[in-house]
């Protein structure tokens, strides 16, 4: 099992640059990766090569510090500042005649009452994403012969979205800031899963009957899909992807 630990940040332009070490025996080399909060974790095999991966790690400043340019920059969900919501930009607004919060057309409301405004914006936008998937998921049961058995939204790490055997479709919250011609792709994919468990070819030829141009929806989210990490809740960007950038280097002497 891997074992993780925090080590003193290095400084990189001025800039302080949080670092964990993580020994995990089964790593063939030393790896240096940033989130997209700008933490670095390196990563070694053993104990007795701690050292070096540190030392590695000081020695990538340009890396660093290319990595650390390309950071989105952070957006706090709370009332004055716009959003994407499901292909449209809408302003988060306080409203006092409201108990919960609520998507209009050009706005994400939440009641006046409430000091964790930003978790109050998220739990909000959730609910209207799974509201989103659950239609979507019902219009392609029928054209796709499939059955789901719920929908479910979660912040996740390292995936879109997941399907299961039982057929619980599980789609990333993130997907909510996301352009809809790519939430709609990715929904598709999950239920595309219903048929093929895999992504074997004809798993993806289904894809592509009902999604011509999926290729550019997957392209997007690699190039552009971290970028909607950068929404949090004040102070908490929350949930970045683990694998966002990595620096691979030849297995350690
Ligand atoms: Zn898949």
């Amino acid at each position: 099992m891997a074992r993780v630990f925090d080590i003193s940040p290095l400084k990189i332009n001025g800039q302080t640059v949080p670092m964990a070490v993580r020994v995990d025996a089964r790593a063939k080399r030393l790896i240096l990766r940033m989130d997209n909060h700008g933490k670095l974790t390196v990563t070694c095999p053993g104990d007795r090569y701690v050292d070096a991966a540190i030392q590695m790690a000081r020695s990538r400043t340009g890396w660093i510090a290319d990595r650390l340019a390309e950071l989105p920059e952070p957006a706090h969900l709370r009332p004055g500042v716009a959003v994407p919501v499901l292909g449209k930009e809408r302003m988060i607004t306080f409203s006092p005649s409201i108990q919960t919060g609520v998507v209009t057309p050009d706005s994400v409301s939440v009641p006046a009452a409430v000091d964790n405004v930003g978790d109050v914006v998220v739990s909000t936008l959730a609910k209207e994403l799974k509201r989103y998937c659950r239609n979507c998921a019902d219009h392609w049961q029928d054209s796709l012969g499939v059955q789901y058995s719920r929908v479910r939204v979660r912040d996740m790490k390292t995936r879109w979205g997941s399907c299961t055997a039982r057929g619980d479709l599980t789609f990333n919250t993130r997907l909510v800031f996301a352009p809809p011609q790519v939430l709609d792709y990715v929904i598709l994919h999950e239920m595309c899963h219903l048929r093929f468990l895999d992504h074997s070819p004809e798993f993806w030829s289904l894809v592509e009957n009902h999604c011509q141009d999926y290729l550019v929806q997957e392209a997007w989210l690699k190039s552009e899909g971290r970028s909607l990490f950068r929404y949090g809740a004040v102070g908490d960007v929350s949930l970045p992807p683990k694998r966002t950038s990595v620096t691979e280097l030849p297995p350690p002497g």
